[in-house]
Parts: C-alpha cells; sequence; structure tokens
C-alpha cells in the first residue's frame, strides 16, 4: 500500500501512520447505497478503509443522479444495480480498498452474515424496517453501528455503541408499522441535495474516529435542518426496559417484528408495482440461489448480458427483466404485474 496518497489525512493531529494502518486493517458494512449510503462509500474508500462491503437492492434511476454521487447517466442507461454501479466507480478511485458489492435485500436470514466480520455498520436505508433490523443485528454481534436519515432539507445521526449509548430502540421504541405506512418518504416530501452531504459527511467521519480512535464520539442524536440551519442535539439515553438490550432481537425473528423489505412476511406471494414502468416479483418461498448463467444457458435468444454472479438481464419486447440469485426480478417497461408474473413463471420457474 502506497501511504503517500494519504500523507495529508495521516498529517492530521492524533491521525499518524498508526491511523491509516487501523484504517487499512479493518471493514465496514454501508448498508443502503442511495444517497447517503453512496456518499459514505465514497468517503471511506478514499480514506482507505481496508475492506468496503456494500449492500443494495436496486438499479440505478434518472432521479438518483441530483444526489447520489457514484452514479452517471451511463449508469441509468445501463439499469445498474446501485452497489455494482458504485463499487465500478469506487474500485477506480482507490484500488487498495476490497470494495465488495452484494446485490440483495438486507433481511434477517442475511444481515448476521453481511454484518459478522465488520468492524463498523454504516446505515444507507431510508426505512425504519430495516434500521430495526440492523440495530437487532448490530447488538447481538456486538457492533457499533451508525444510524442516518435525510428527508426535505433535514437529516439526523447517531452513533450506537453497545455498552456505552442507548440502541435505536431505547431512542425511538419499538417500530410502529402504522406510522411507518403514513411516514413522509422522499418520494413524498423530496429531498434536498446538500443536506445528504452533510449528514453523510458525519456519519462517515464518525465512522473513520471509530476505527482510528480519533477525537470524541458523537453521543447524541445529532439534527440537523438546512432550511433555518438549525442544529439539535439529544442524549442517547438507555431505556432499562429496552428489549433489545437485555438480548431480545425481535426484530431478528420470523412474524416477530416485521419484514424490513415491504411490512410483509417474507414466505407470503409478494408482488410489488414499483412505479414508473416498473414491478418486482419476488417468489413465494426463496428458491435458494439460482444459479444465473445456467439459467441464461437455457434461455438463450433473449438474453442481453450476465454479470456473473449478480445479475441476469433479458429482453422480451418492449419489456426488460433483471433478475438477481435471491429469485428477485425487476420488470422494466411494464406496470401489469400479471404479465410480468406470467413471464417470471415462464422464464424462471419452469
Ligand atoms: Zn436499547
Amino acid at each position: 500500500m502506497d501511504f503517500e496518497r494519504y500523507q495529508r489525512q495521516m498529517l492530521v493531529k492524533d491521525f499518524g501512520r498508526a491511523g491509516q494502518e487501523k484504517l487499512a486493517a479493518s471493514t465496514a458494512l454501508v448498508i443502503g447505497c442511495g444517497a447517503v449510503g453512496s456518499t459514505i462509500a465514497n468517503l471511506l474508500v478514499r480514506a482507505g478503509v481496508g475492506r468496503v462491503r456494500l449492500v443494495d437492492r436496486d438499479l440505478v434511476e434518472l432521479s438518483n443522479l441530483p444526489r447520489q454521487i457514484l452514479f452517471d447517466e451511463e449508469d441509468v442507461r445501463e439499469r445498474r444495480p446501485k452497489a455494482i454501479a458504485a463499487a465500478r466507480h469506487l474500485r477506480r478511485i482507490n484500488s487498495d480498498v476490497q470494495v465488495e458489492p452484494v446485490v440483495a435485500n438486507v433481511r434477517r436470514n442475511n444481515i448476521l452474515s453481511l454484518m459478522g466480520d465488520a468492524d463498523v455498520v454504516l446505515d444507507g436505508t431510508d426505512n425504519f424496517p430495516t434500521r430495526y433490523l440492523i440495530n437487532d443485528a448490530a447488538l447481538k454481534l456486538g457492533k457499533p453501528w451508525i444510524y442516518s436519515g435525510v428527508l426535505a432539507t433535514y437529516g439526523m445521526t447517531a452513533t450506537f455503541v453497545l455498552g456505552e449509548t442507548g440502541c435505536l430502540r431505547c431512542l425511538f421504541g419499538p417500530l410502529d408499522p402504522e406510522a411507518e405506512v403514513n411516514a413522509p418518504t422522499c418520494a413524498t416530501v423530496g429531498v434536498f441535495g446538500p443536506v445528504v452531504g452533510v449528514v453523510a459527511s458525519l456519519a462517515a467521519g464518525e465512522a473513520l474516529k471509530l476505527l482510528t480512535g480519533l477525537g470524541k464520539r458523537n453521543d447524541h442524536l445529532l439534527h440537523i435542518d438546512l432550511r433555518d440551519l438549525t442544529v439539535e442535539k439529544l442524549p442517547l439515553v438507555a431505556n432499562p426496559t429496552c428489549p433489545a438490550c437485555h438480548g431480545q432481537y425481535d426484530y431478528l425473528q420470523p412474524g416477530r417484528g416485521y419484514d424490513a423489505d415491504d411490512g410483509m412476511e417474507e414466505d407470503e406471494p409478494v408482488d410489488i408495482l414499483c412505479g414508473g414502468g416498473t414491478v418486482q416479483i419476488k417468489p413465494m418461498a426463496s428458491p435458494g440461489e439460482i444459479d444465473l448463467v445456467q439459467l441464461s444457458a437455457e434461455m438463450s435468444g433473449v438474453v442481453l448480458e450476465v454479470v456473473r454472479p449478480e445479475l441476469l438481464r433479458v429482453r422480451m419486447g418492449d419489456m426488460e427483466m433483471t433478475l438477481f440469485p435471491d429469485g428477485r426480478a425487476l420488470f422494466h417497461g411494464t406496470e401489469d404485474a400479471a404479465l410480468a408474473r406470467r413471464w417470471y413463471r415462464r422464464l424462471v420457474q419452469q
């Protein structure tokens, strides 16, 4: 590794070569690679964190570009999964770093293995069900994790460290599925681009501090609104009756919390109309890993590309299907769920 690259960073008081070596030996997990997640990943990779694992389930869309700094118009045209597109850009920025893209939904059946070797976990998601899942998994594995969220002109971040601070559940109580359904989202109230950079930079900074031992940690929930430039700090007090802090991980249990993906139990048949000409199909029961290379050999003629092992793209007239190894498929160019389901059965379930 060429330490010359990090010279300015190593000059920072109390950081030094020792700090740089600690970063190089560290693994960070970034869950969600949208606006906040891609900005965090950009900062961690440039800073020289040795291994950065990026998990995201979505494809890059045009409306992402105003604030999702790792993506460009080619990623939109090629319909690249965000994790893959981000990894391509990040590897060009810093080849010292092992960047590991994972195209997947983060769920209770994969979160522990995704998190297993991480030294710090960063939240780049846009929803509380996934954050409660991260909270339970991080407590169970004893990992520090950094919550971040942005909406409209404001954002929040907090650093949760087992034994030192309360957790997300201490702070917000149990997840309220009804409140979740009615909660404002980026799709309803929008996002002011610069707030992403502010909150993601704070989160990435906390991660780098945590990994190197630099300075004092953020031990509050920090709330920043760029509209009138207000900054508030709320203490992260541990709730003595918090189940998660006492080893009861409700959101890791089937049927106890609710599914972090869409509020439905994982075994139900689910089709989601994403709108904007896309239908998502998920299998009723997990088929296990699909061998996309073998499957593509059986569908010769319609296959556009296989990006092994992450995805298979297939064209059917005006419609295009992107299939992931866990059986999830996105149909672009249609909003007809029944049509997409028929094609899914024909091509994937056979
Ligand atoms: Zn707690």
